[in-house]
Order: C-alpha cells, then sequence, then structure tokens
C-alpha cells in the first residue's frame, strides 16, 4: 500500500510541529491549516513560500485526501449525490441534502462495511479500509468548497451515516469529530453533528467518556433480538437490551436526546404486532423514532414496505405517546442510500 502522509489529518498542533521540522515559523502553520479547510491544493497556496511547498513534496505529503471524481444532482429535490476518489483508487460516496435551516452532508466513515447488514449495499464486500480522519473531513472540505459562496451558506449539518460503521473506525472518527468543529477549521457546530450506529454498546459508552455528544442515532430496524439477529449479524453480539443500557447512559452523560432508525422491510419488520413491540422497548427514553422505506438493493432482494404500512407502524407508535417520523427518502432517483452508488460502478452498471 502507498504510505499516506495526508496535511488534511494534521490537527494544528501537528502542523506546527511539521512546519517546525522544516525550520519554517508558527504562522505559516496557520496560513497552511486555513488552505487546507478551504480545499486548496499546493498550487493554490499564493502566501505560502515555493520551496516550502516543494519540501512538502519531495517528503511526500499530499494536501487534499479525496477528489470529487462525479456529482448527480436529483431532478426531484436538488440532493446532490458525490462519487470521491481516495489516492489509492478507492471509491466513496456521500450525499448533500438541502433543507430550510441548512445543508446537511451524509459522510463515509470506511471503504466498504464489516458489519454485512442483510438490506446493505456497503457490507457486500465486507471492509475494504477505514478512512483516515483527513479522508473523512476531506469529504466535508471538499462539498463545503463546491456549495459555499457569498449567498450559500455551505455545510451547516452533518451526519456520519454514508457506508461504513464509524464506531469500528472509532480513533479516526474522534479525531475527526475534534477537528470538524474546530473554530479556526470549518467551526461546525458539535449540536449539528449526528452519529449513526448499528449498536456497538462499548464504543457508545465509550464516546460519552471520551467527552464526544454527537447526536447518536441507533440503526435499530427491528423490535426484539430473533427478528434483528436476521437482519443484523451485529445482533448475536449485542442484544436490545444493551443497546437501551448504553443509550441511557450516553443519554445521561450528555444530554442528547437519542434517534432510533428502523428501515422498513416489506413483510419482515413492518408488521403492527411489531410496532407494539417496539413502543415497549422505547417506553421511557427520552427518543425519537425516524421510519425509513427501505431502498431496494438488488443484490439483496429485500423489499421497502408500502406506504400504507409505513403509515400505519406510524400511528400504533404515535397511540403509544411515542415521537416519530416517517423520513423523507431524500435523492431516490440517484442511488441515495448507504454503498448504493459505489456498488454501481464496481458492477459496471455506471460509468465514471
Ligand atoms: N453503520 C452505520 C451507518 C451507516 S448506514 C449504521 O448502521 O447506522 C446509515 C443508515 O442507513 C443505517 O440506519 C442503515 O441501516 C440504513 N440503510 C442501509 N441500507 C439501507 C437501505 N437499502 N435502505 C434503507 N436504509 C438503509
Amino acid at each position: 500500500m502507498i504510505e499516506s502522509k495526508l496535511l488534511l489529518d494534521m490537527n494544528t498542533q501537528e502542523l506546527s510541529e511539521l512546519l517546525a521540522s522544516f525550520g519554517e515559523p508558527k504562522f505559516r502553520a496557520k496560513q497552511l491549516y486555513e488552505w487546507l479547510n478551504k480545499g486548496a491544493e499546493f498550487d493554490e497556496m499564493t502566501n505560502m513560500p515555493k520551496n516550502l511547498i516543494e519540501k512538502l513534496k519531495s517528503a511526500g505529503y499530499r494536501a487534499q485526501g479525496i477528489k470529487i471524481l462525479k456529482e448527480y444532482i436529483s431532478q426531484k429535490d436538488g440532493t446532490i449525490k458525490y462519487l470521491y476518489s481516495l489516492y489509492d483508487g478507492n471509491l466513496i460516496e456521500g450525499v448533500l441534502m438541502k433543507y430550510k435551516y441548512g445543508n446537511t452532508i451524509c459522510v463515509s466513515t470506511q471503504v466498504g462495511c464489516r458489519m454485512n447488514c442483510a438490506f446493505c449495499a456497503s457490507g457486500l464486500d465486507g471492509l475494504v479500509r477505514n478512512l483516515s480522519a483527513g479522508e473523512i473531513l476531506g469529504q466535508v472540505v471538499a462539498v463545503n468548497r463546491k456549495n459555499s459562496n457569498d449567498s450559500e451558506r455551505g455545510v451547516t449539518n452533518i451526519v456520519l451515516m454514508g457506508s461504513g460503521e464509524p464506531l469500528d473506525n472509532y480513533d479516526n472518527v474522534c479525531k475527526f469529530l475534534t477537528m470538524v468543529s474546530d473554530e479556526k477549521g470549518l467551526n461546525i457546530s458539535k449540536r449539528n453533528i449526528s452519529l449513526s450506529t448499528c449498536g456497538l454498546c462499548d464504543k457508545i459508552v465509550q464516546l460519552a467518556d471520551d467527552g464526544y455528544s454527537p447526536t447518536m442515532t441507533i440503526s435499530l430496524h427491528a423490535p426484539n433480538d430473533d427478528m434483528r439477529k436476521k437482519i443484523m449479524p451485529i445482533a448475536k453480539k449485542y442484544s436490545i437490551n444493551d443497546i437501551i443500557k448504553a443509550v441511557k447512559y450516553y443519554f445521561d452523560k450528555t444530554g442528547r436526546r437519542i434517534i432510533f432508525e428502523y428501515s422498513m422491510i416489506s413483510g419482515e419488520n413492518d408488521t403492527e404486532e411489531c410496532a407494539r413491540e417496539l413502543a415497549k422497548v422505547v417506553k421511557g427514553l427520552s427518543c425519537h423514532i425516524n421510519l425509513i422505506p427501505l431502498n431496494f438493493v438488488k443484490e439483496r432482494g429485500l423489499d421497502g414496505s408500502n406506504k400504507k404500512n409505513i403509515y400505519r407502524f406510524q400511528a400504533i407508535l404515535e397511540s403509544y405517546g411515542v415521537s416519530v417520523t416517517v423520513r423523507r427518502s431524500m435523492g431516490s432517483d440517484i442511488e441515495g442510500a448507504c454503498g448504493q452508488l459505489r456498488r454501481k460502478v464496481i458492477n459496471g452498471d455506471e460509468s465514471v
């Protein structure tokens, strides 16, 4: 593997140390950091000495971690899907959703995924590799650059809901969370960041203990362990009870309401009985449930529930006093779901 020496991986302290080792004054690190967070490549860094740029290049450093290879704009709702390439040729994807209150980017944390959920395109090849902090940050930096100008705000919200399991890449994700909310960097409000996990309970607890507080989103997708084990292999390791304990701990430490994601699969987890069972599971928790119509993934073959079943499910949850919404399916015409676009490119169904 090619050695990755990515400047966007470095926080201000690390950049200062690197530039000091080249005999450069402190303010150069500040300048470089600003350029990197604006998405600049070396040749755009006009106020940096040419010989310093040459030294960095010949030491094998790269400025930006990713390149936008292609973008697809939804004709339905303006959602933009991005296909990115990494320095080693791997592909990842992301989405920018434009809402009235701001622009939300969905970022990937791994190439592929080890979790192999039965409905998801990301886990089809297993885990290829983790993304570094700078490769995760690079997605935000690149999309922010493309979408911000004098009249547009750029990226305001982040969800770690793209390909990969963020808590299976714990250290890099934590470093990313710190860097992306750095006020000298992109300065994204910590309150505007959500992390979605299939439920790695010990890491949920660790995240709270380590002082991080993204909105915790749990991919639950089933109201009991037997059903969950059928669609999510991780359920063999952690029970729903383990998850409830972990999120209670997380809520007590961070004060942030928990979100549960429930992707609705026709004839599997969308019955009236499932809704009643789910209401009992979340009883007493400060939480919200998002019902998501399943996106069809060819290789997985599972169908999404129809609208009638989804709204019936919602009504039952509401009758138990549960806070619940049906998530608008954004970008469904552009392979908006996790891992779908990369899969199409790999299969040769989509050219780049
Ligand atoms: N690994 C993390 C984050 C990635 S997936 C997690 O499990 O939460 C983001 C969300 O999309 C998860 O809730 C995941 O279960 C869901 N998802 C994956 N494939 C989907 C599909 N085909 N249709 C609908 N939701 C899907």
